[in-house]
């Protein structure tokens, strides 16, 4: 039984530490679940491919199903097997213990998202044990490097090995398919059908070098922190994307609270613990991250640079340029270090109406309703492939966990009701998707 076994498999994913740190001098453990990940799908009669993107230890794993009308496009099931790091000393069990306890398994990765890739494992196995042959091709991925960005993980492998995903038309993966209570017993699941799009960039101011004791009018360094306090304290305007605005028609239906009115950002501060997430995909927000100027203290350097982590919204890219220019006047240069456009689609068609029959099958009187993630996933890189990404991984939660902190959190846990019953709905829906 698949519910049986999802909880042990997830254990087993925690214990094989896959911390990612964005340096790869300090990669541990991605090989090794992947290896796993592949055994467990050997065992049961896949045929797995094992494959390292970019850098040696970078390991993933494929395995594709045949469905029933070879005709229509692949779904694409994809999970990312890497973690952020975690320091023991700030939680209440081993990060990497992988321990069942007070109804939670509790570890780094139980819900970003060894949690879905436990679930994963066990439907595909079910299925391939009991013979099931879904509607359609699934193509099932676990993959390195989504912690960093993906560059030696998912957006290595579409750019050297788009065979891989060959006739894959939809997706779903992390962050979405969870609850929301909003009033006794009543739950919302988030569908995600959108993030906003990261962009990392370079500013360069330049000057004229010089000695740091004399009267000098053109130091790169105080121009530079001008351009930069003025980007950091601008407020960029209010936008309701399709998703935003589809999301907050509903939670008001279901809560009463209004959202259409001038004081949008008040409204948004009372849907408690998601306050942050959402009022984070109300606007573009332009955060300066990182500085580098100067090497002696008497010396006047004649440049000097700044990254700002951009996040901008769906449709919003040449507007919110024109507007850092403004900001940033004409004698601050700017670069993308990493530019990864915002995802979007819309809810609806057949696959958003088999997520939403599979989660009512499970949770009758519940209703699911789109809404947009204001970080990145590797939907980034299958959106480049033209595929439909949609984050589902469903999870029933008790009201009052916060589950938002949870991600990269000290004391990182997944309710374990929660991972049977998303293992339910993953059943229900990969056999009518
Ligand atoms: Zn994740």
């Amino acid at each position: 039984m698949a519910e049986d076994e999802v909880v042990g498999l997830a254990s087993d994913l925690i214990r094989i530490d896959t911390t990612n740190t964005g340096d790869p001098e300090t990669l541990i453990g991605e090989r090794a679940a992947a290896e796993y990940v592949a055994t467990k799908l050997d065992d049961v009669g896949f045929e797995t491919t094992y494959l390292e993107s970019g850098a040696a230890g970078r390991g993933n794993v494929f395995a594709r199903l045949p469905g029933a009308d070879p005709g229509r496009g692949a779904l694409l099931i994809h999970g990312h097997l890497d973690v952020v790091p975690a320091d023991a000393a700030e939680w209440s069990v081993h990060p990497f213990s992988g321990t069942v306890q007070d109804g939670y398994l509790w570890g780094r990765g139980a819900v970003d998202m060894k949690d879905m890739v436990a679930m994963t494992l066990a439907v595909a196995r079910r299925f391939r044990r009991d013979g099931v042959v879904p509607p359609r091709d699934l193509v099932f991925a676990f993959l390195a490097d989504e912690e960093a960005g993906g560059s030696q993980g998912s957006h290595w492998l579409v750019e050297h090995r788009p065979e891989l995903f060959e006739g894959c038309t939809e997706a779903i993966s992390e962050v979405g398919g969870f609850s929301l209570t909003v009033r006794d017993g009543r739950r919302l699941y988030l569908i995600q059908t959108a993030e906003k799009g990261m962009a990392w960039m370079r500013l360069r101011a330049h000057g004229r070098a010089g000695h740091g004791a004399v009267v000098h009018e053109d130091n790169a360094v105080t121009a530079l922190c001008d351009a930069v306090a003025r980007l950091g304290n601008h407020r960029f305007p209010p936008v309701m994307t399709d998703s935003v605005r589809e999301f907050l028609t509903a939670v008001g239906e279901e809560t009463g609270l209004d959202f259409s009115g001038d004081d949008l950002e008040g409204a948004v501060a009372k849907l408690g613990s998601l306050a942050r997430l959402i009022g984070a995909t109300l606007r573009d927000t332009a955060n300066p991250t990182m500085l580098n100027a100067g090497y002696k203290a008497n010396v006047i350097p004649s440049s000097a640079q700044a990254v700002v982590d951009c996040r901008v919204l769906p449709g919003r890219q040449a507007a919110f340029e024109r507007e850092v220019d403004e900001l940033l006047g004409p004698d601050i240069t700017r670069e993308w270090v990493v530019h990864q456009p915002p995802v979007e689609t819309t809810f609806d068609g057949d696959l958003v109406a088999a997520m939403d029959a599979a989660i009512l099958q499970e949770d009758p009187g519940a209703r699911t309703v789109p809404y947009m993630l204001f970080g990145g996933t590797d939907a980034k890189a299958f959106n480049k492939l033209g595929i439909r990404c949609f984050g589902f991984s469903p999870l029933r939660l008790p009201p009052d966990l916060d589950f938002a902190s949870l991600f990269h959190g000290v004391d990182e846990r997944v309710p374990v009701d929660g991972l049977i019953f998303g293992t339910r709905v993953l059943d229900r829906f990969l056999r009518s998707c």
